[in-house]
């Protein structure tokens, strides 16, 4: 029994285990550094709270702690999330309004907004060919179009934070994390972002990609 990466006898270690067996997560490699177990909850926690509530199943599939990741996180087109062991490991904020939520929490918000809107690109994209989805994704095609959406319904086209400046993928990453750490404090453009999502994702607004 047991075993790298298996769910048996992690009980406890700061309850990150449990968050992922919570998401419903496939398997986990690796492990935080020590003393960090309850911030790996926390992301983990954050993540499965966004798609959660967007009705994703199983929408993180396997999670590393990975030594050399440079970045807090990252998620890739099949769910696969890596958690940075650096970032974890140093407790130095980023600077002010670079990120909306610079914590764990809004760090798996960010990445399952980035993985929300990869699984709304392919509801919107069912029967064309894997190839043009994956273009479509890497150009963000779905994120232009929900900025374009919320753009038109807010009036403007406002900065949620510095990062979220970058690209649309990133504004659209920043406003989910935003609104699921924030909650009401959220900044009202991002409430109108994660609206837009919404509505993609129960059918009431059909985007043409
Ligand atoms: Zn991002």
């Amino acid at each position: 029994m047991g075993g790298r990466g298996s769910f048996s006898g992690a009980g406890g270690g700061g309850g990150y285990m449990a968050a992922a067996k919570n998401a419903n997560v496939r398997r986990v490699d690796g492990k935080p550094p020590a003393g960090k177990e309850k911030e790996a909850a926390e992301i983990i926690n954050g993540a499965n709270k966004v798609l959660k509530d967007f009705g994703i199943d199983k929408g993180i599939n396997i999670i590393t702690f990975d030594d050399d990741e440079k970045y807090a996180a990252s998620m890739d087109g099949l769910g696969n999330l890596t958690i940075g062991n650096k970032d974890l490991s140093n407790s130095t904020k980023a600077r002010a309004g670079w990120l909306i939520a610079d914590n764990p929490a809004g760090t798996g918000a960010h990445e399952a907004g980035h993985r929300v809107a990869h699984i709304l690109l392919r509801k919107s994209m069912q029967g064309e060919k894997e190839l043009k989805i994956a273009d479509a994704r890497s150009k963000g095609k779905m994120e232009k179009r929900i900025i374009k959406e919320a753009t038109k319904r807010y009036g403007s086209n406002p900065s949620i934070s510095e990062y979220g400046d970058k690209n649309s993928k990133e504004k659209v990453a920043e406003a989910i994390s935003d609104v699921y750490t924030n909650g009401n404090k959220a900044n009202a453009y991002s409430k109108i972002i994660v609206n837009v999502m919404k509505d993609i994702n129960n059918g009431k607004f059909k985007p043409r990609i």
